[in-house]
């Protein structure tokens, strides 16, 4: 599924030359648009990498848990630290879970 991007978190990557989401994504989907804000030009040519959801450093993006898997109100939102990565995820019934991993960049 593809991103979904918080307006009221995303802030444009304040005039960054590159959106950190834009840097991120691999199919050069992600713009910043004459609102500040991030969108995802093609959401049928996404492929679910979260590349741009990790990459954003205001936690503005969230992922959409697939319909097969989750409905519409489950969603995926990664909190990114120095030396790990936790996920928080949020089923329909809005009862959150967390899972902590340790990242590559870890010893
Ligand atoms: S990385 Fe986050 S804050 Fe920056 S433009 Fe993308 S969604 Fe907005
Ligand atoms: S999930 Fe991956 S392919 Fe989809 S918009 Fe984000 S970075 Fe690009």
């Amino acid at each position: 599924m593809p991103p979904r991007i918080d307006p009221k978190k995303c802030n444009g990557c304040e005039g960054r030359e590159e959106s950190h989401c834009e840097e991120a994504c691999p199919g050069n989907l992600m713009y910043v648009g004459e609102d500040g804000k991030s969108h995802c030009r093609s959401l049928r040519d996404c492929w679910d990498c979260m590349s741009c959801t990790k990459a954003c450093p205001r936690n503005a993006i969230e992922t959409r848990v697939p319909y097969q898997l989750g409905y519409h109100l489950a969603r995926l939102t990664p909190l990114m630290g120095k030396n790990s990565i936790t996920w928080k995820c949020v089923d329909i019934h809005g009862n959150e879970e967390t899972f902590k991993y340790r990242n590559r960049m870890d010893k």
